[in-house]
């Protein structure tokens, strides 16, 4: 049986990558910090194969003492603060956890090492946001980066450092450049969650706008689920690399409002949103589109749910789940 020890266990990606490890009859250990996190039992609810081992991407320490109970195959880094808005006011946050957890979390693979026939290989979540104000367009590996966030500039050096310890170590270290990836478990705070779950809150008649920051900017939204699925497939490989994590098409806040009202039955989104300066950023990425040939042609890797169908599934999660909380 393989074991895999994942940090960023109570986040979207680290339940998805659970889930699926285990279903490829993974012993999946994740990685959870402080006394009594209330996340805890939700993830020990959903997924009682897990176990969970205490560390945190501060504490070098701890990373060590996880590595060495654990003694996993693989190590998937997904913890970080991974909020843009939030980097801006927590920069150091930002940078120590997203930045110099990546650094821990190699130190510790490299200190513990693993046997000679079985070395540790480890996945690094790198980000789209490292392109932010883009040198070309769709981005691929080979796109210089020109981050717009400390959580950009803590994802480039989080990049960097994996690509380095692959270098200086033959560590098998591979990094995702993962552009933004959704679901029914992405945090509200995000835009996607926060409108899907604001037009089904309208629906419900549970509130009667929702306040947006720029409607312009424009993404490349796949499924969390499809994205962990490539991942796992990275570290499936004799060789370490990067590769792009992307859908190809690229969509604006205006395009997820549109789709989110027809999913409603609203003719019109105009009416529904208020526009409030506090949702915008002090630096913005405009645009974001990825290229994932690299991962298609290697690896086989195809994503499975396409935009349309992604805000479905997020609608109609949210309407049942608000129309459960207030009934
Ligand atoms: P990001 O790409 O990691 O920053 O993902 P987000 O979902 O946080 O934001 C995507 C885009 O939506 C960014 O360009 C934001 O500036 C824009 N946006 C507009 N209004 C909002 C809002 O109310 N919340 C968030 N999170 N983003 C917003």
């Amino acid at each position: 049986m393989k074991r895999a020890l994942i940090t960023g266990i109570t986040g979207q990606d680290g339940r998805h990558l659970a889930e699926f490890l285990v279903g490829k009859d993974y012993q999946v250990f994740g990685l959870i910090r402080g006394q009594n996190n209330p996340k805890a039992l939700l993830v020990q609810e959903e997924n009682p194969a897990l176990e969970l081992v205490g560390g945190d991407l501060q504490d070098l320490s701890s990373l060590i003492a996880a590595v060495e109970q654990v003694q996993p195959d693989e190590v998937y880094n997904l913890g970080a603060i991974s909020f843009v808005q939030l980097s801006f006011k927590q920069p150091e946050l930002t940078a120590d956890i997203t930045g110099l957890g990546v650094l821990r979390m190699l130190e510790a693979i490299r200190v513990v090492g693993g046997t000679q026939n079985n070395p540790i290989r480890f996945y690094q979540a790198s980000s789209s946001e490292m392109f932010g104000k883009v040198r070309e367009t769709p981005q691929t590996e080979s796109t210089p980066f020109h981050p717009r966030s400390p959580y950009g500039v803590a994802k480039v050096f989080g990049h960097y450092t994996t690509v380095n310890y692959r270098e200086a170590y033959g560590l098998h270290a591979s990094s995702g450049i993962c552009f933004n990836h959704e679901g029914p478990r992405r945090g509200l705070e995000f835009v996607t969650r926060k409108v899907t779950n604001g037009v089904a809150r309208i629906k419900l008649g549970l509130q009667s706008t929702i306040s947006l920051g720029n409607l312009d900017s424009s993404r490349d939204w796949g499924y969390a689920g499809d994205y962990v699925a490539a991942m796992w497939l990275m570290l499936q490989q004799p060789e370490p690399d990067d590769y792009v994590i992307a859908t190809g098409e690229t969509h604006t806040n205006r395009e997820l409002l549109d789709a989110a009202a027809r999913c409603a039955g609203f003719d019109d989104w105009e009416p529904l949103v208020t526009r409030d300066p506090r949702f915008e950023r002090p630096a913005e990425v405009d645009l974001l589109v990825g290229d994932a040939k690299k991962l298609q042609e290697k690896l086989g890797w195809q994503p499975k749910v396409g935009f349309e169908e992604l805000v479905r599934i997020m609608y109609e999660h949210d309407l049942v789940e608000e129309a459960a909380r207030a009934s």
